[in-house]
């Protein structure tokens, strides 16, 4: 097996599930006393959310870089960056490794390409919905994507980073994403990606009219798949 190589802690809400999952379906998956060879770098978000909210994404590229080339230095055999949002410096990442990087939009995509769904509504910070690093990778791919309208992106925004990136969980919240989902499958939408690791600590299939794409158990099923080296 594998070393995963986890960049993790954004937040660690989000990173405990990911660890977690990893570990039950190795556990499925191989049987007896086996769990995931995993290798967590648990930032402070504190650190990483300040750099968001200035804007310096060149700072939070050179940290995640200099991040990941630590755990390529511990062993790592691939590397993973546990939040969405902080794909917008994922080529900085890869740019700094010379292992493989499993990026979380491709993870997701190919997740979405599967079911033979071409048109999702896509939920995450406002970072992840209304920057373009996101969106292109999956229309390069050739799914369509709809974001929410501007004030429910702040609610889902908000939600995020004052009630799920510190474990509150609140079922107003949950019936304030339905609304949202509502909306977006009203405008189309054939799929709804959870595009924020957090959400899928609130949001579930059982709360979609329309499958919905959970992106940090997706990029779990990845990174398993690689570290197993399943075909
Ligand atoms: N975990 C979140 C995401 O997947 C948000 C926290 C962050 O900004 O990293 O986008």
């Amino acid at each position: 097996m594998k070393t995963i190589g986890v960049l993790g802690g954004m937040s660690w809400e989000s990173s405990l599930e990911w660890y977690r999952l990893a570990n039950e379906r190795v556990r499925e998956r191989l049987g007896g006393h086996h769990s995931a060879r995993i290798i967590l770098d648990s930032l402070d978000f504190a650190e990483i959310e300040e750099l968001q909210a200035r804007d310096d994404w060149d700072a939070a590229g050179a940290l995640l870089a200099d991040h990941a080339r630590g755990l390529e230095r511990a062993g790592a055999d691939l590397i993973v960056l546990c939040t969405n949002t902080m794909h917008l410096v994922a080529d900085r990442i890869q740019d700094a490794i010379s292992v493989p990087f499993l990026h979380i939009a491709d993870t997701t995509a190919a997740a979405v390409l599967d079911t033979g769904i071409r048109r999702v509504g896509l939920l995450g910070t406002a970072f992840t919905m209304e920057k373009p690093f996101y969106r292109e990778r999956l229309e390069a791919q050739g799914i369509e994507v709809l974001v929410p309208n501007a004030q429910q992106r702040a609610g889902v925004h908000a939600v995020i980073y004052d009630e799920l990136v510190h474990g509150v969980i609140r079922p107003e919240s949950r019936a304030f994403y339905r609304e949202v989902i509502d909306e977006l499958v009203a405008q189309g939408a054939e799929g709804v990606i959870l595009g924020c690791t957090e959400i899928e600590l609130l949001v579930s299939a059982a709360d979609s009219p329309v499958p919905v794409f959970p992106t940090a158990s997706l990029h779990v099923d990845a990174a398993l798949a690689a570290a197993l080296q399943e075909p």
